[in-house]
């Protein structure tokens, strides 16, 4: 008997988060079945994202999970057209040693975690600031490889769990999962321009999905142009995304924690 009145899946549309969803759908590895997955679109995921949705939201529904899609709007939008720098991304910028650093990630909280958690004071029948009443678990798709993402939450009502840790699971485990259920394998979910990027994955999304990258390569530039005095960047290299080496995958290394709710 669960200790909480509500449970909902952050719903990510990558690997780990899709296994979570097919244990919790068949009640598996001693998941329980949650009461919503909910999805936050950014409004800039590469198209197989939404495309992947189309095929996950109805099997999810029809292993008893509505999955709910919200979002807080554009983020590319957001950022070039009003320049709200309080929903920064950490995109790179050099030191005045020339080094690289990331901008403060706002993002993530802004896009991600905000909107989910608008969505289950909603689906509770809650208004902006009422108290919560009920106990809210959050299940959060981090394997056992990616621990280091393992992180409390940081509203007061909802308290987070992992269960693809308590059942030890890895992303290759998890890849099976997902197949084993009759859905074809997700690929990563996160903003196309997102900072994090290894090269391996920019690499593989100019070669497999050229239009996604190359709305990279235009929001890359579209930043300069609006921070003239303070140019920044998408590419750790410090040098426009389209004129990076990207076979070049030990310069791309970059183990920064997302909390789980961005695929990066
Ligand atoms: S994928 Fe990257 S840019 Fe997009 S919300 Fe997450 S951290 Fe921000």
């Amino acid at each position: 008997m669960s200790d909480y009145d509500y449970t909902y899946l952050s719903y990510g549309c990558g690997v780990q988060s899709t296994a979570l969803l097919v244990l919790s759908a068949l009640e598996q590895r001693g998941v329980p079945k949650v009461d919503a997955a909910i999805f936050a679109d950014t409004g800039d995921e590469p198209q197989y994202i939404y495309d992947y949705l189309e095929i996950v939201k109805p099997w999810a529904e029809d292993h008893g999970i509505p999955l709910h899609i919200c979002s807080a709007g554009k983020l590319s939008a957001d950022l070039l057209e009003t320049d709200r720098t309080f929903v920064a991304i950490p995109a790179w910028r050099p030191m005045d040693d020339g080094r690289e650093m990331p901008m403060r990630r706002q993002c993530t909280r802004e896009y991600k975690v905000t909107p989910i958690e608008k969505k289950v004071r909603e689906l509770l029948g809650y208004q902006p600031r009422q108290r919560i009443k009920e106990k809210v678990r959050c299940f959060l798709g981090i394997s056992m490889d990616e621990v280091t993402r393992v992180k409390p939450s940081r509203t007061s009502w909802v308290t987070n769990e992992w269960p693809l840790i308590d059942a030890r699971l890895r992303r290759p485990q998890c890849v099976d999962i997902v197949e084993e259920a009759g859905l074809p394998k997700p690929s990563k979910s996160s903003c196309h321009y997102c900072p994090y990027h290894s090269n391996k994955y920019w690499e593989w999304l100019k070669k497999n999905h050229t239009a996604d990258f190359q709305k990279a390569v235009d929001f890359d530039i579209a930043i300069r142009e609006l921070h003239k005095d303070d140019p920044m960047y998408v590419h750790r290299s410090l040098k426009p995304l389209g004129e990076v080496d990207l076979t070049d995958y030990q310069l791309s290394l970059w183990d920064e924690e997302c909390e789980g709710y961005c695929g990066i």
